[in-house]
C-alpha cells in the first residue's frame, strides 16, 4: 500500500500523547523534517508495531516521558520508542521477547500484561524486513528502535479514481 506517513505518525502521536497526559506524563514527538510524505508500506502492521510498543511505554512509566522519534535516512525509517520509565533488567533483555515472558521484578508484577505484545511485535517486523532492537536498564527507562527499509511513493492525486473508471477494479495492484 502507500502510506501517507507523516498524517500517519501525526495521528499516532495525537492518540498517545492523550494516553501519557492521562497518567501525568509528557508525551516527546520529534520527526525529521525531509521524510518523505509517502511510501510503501503495510499501514496495519506498521501501526500494530508502534502501537504495541508505544502502549508498553505509558504502560510501564510512572514519571516522566514517552518519546517517539522517527528517522530517515537511504530508505530506512528509524522509529525510535523511548521511556523514562521502570527499565529492564540486564537478564530479562533477551527474554521479554519470548511468548508468554514479563519481566520478573515486582514492578512488571504490578501491571497486568499476557507478555505477547513484544512476541508479536517483533514477528510483525521480521515480516516487514525491518529490524527491533532494545537498550534499557532497570530504574533507567527503555528504548526501542525499529528500523524498517520503507521506499518513497510518487503520488499523483486522482490516481485511485482514473484506475477504477479504467478497470472497474480498486484494490491492490501490481504494474508488471
Ligand atoms: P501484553 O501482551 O499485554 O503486551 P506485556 O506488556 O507484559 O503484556 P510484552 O509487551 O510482550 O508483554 O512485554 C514483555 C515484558 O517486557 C513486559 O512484561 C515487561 O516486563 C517488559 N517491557 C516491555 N516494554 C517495556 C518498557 N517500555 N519498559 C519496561 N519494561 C517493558
Ligand atoms: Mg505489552
Amino acid at each position: 500500500d502507500k502510506v501517507q506517513l507523516i498524517d500517519f505518525l501525526d495521528q499516532l502521536a495525537d492518540m498517545f500523547r492523550i494516553q501519557a497526559a492521562a497518567k501525568g506524563l509528557e508525551f516527546r514527538y520529534a520527526r525529521v523534517p525531509h521524510l518523505p510524505v509517502w511510501v510503501h508500506t503495510d499501514s496495519k502492521i506498521l501501526r500494530q508495531i508502534l502501537i504495541n510498543l508505544l502502549s508498553n511505554a505509558v504502560k510501564y512509566t510512572e514519571t516522566g516521558h514517552v518519546a517517539l522519534t522517527v528517522r530517515y535516512r537511504s530508505q530506512i525509517a528509524e522509529f525510535e520508542i523511548a521511556d523514562s520509565g521502570i527499565g529492564i533488567r540486564k537478564e530479562d533483555l533477551d527474554r521479554v521477547f519470548e511468548p508468554f515472558e514479563r519481566g520478573r521484578g515486582a514492578a512488571v508484577r504490578a501491571v497486568a500484561g499476557t507478555g505477547l505484545g513484544l512476541t508479536i511485535t517483533r514477528v510483525l517486523t521480521r515480516i516487514m524486513g525491518g529490524d527491533i532492537a532494545l537498550r534499557s536498564e532497570a530504574g533507567q527507562g527503555s528504548v526501542f528502535t525499529v528500523r524498517l527499509l520503507l521506499s518513497e511513493a510518487m503520488h499523483r492525486p486522482g490516481e485511485q479514481a482514473e484506475r477504477r473508471a479504467v478497470t472497474g477494479y480498486a484494490g491492490p495492484q501490481i504494474t508488471i
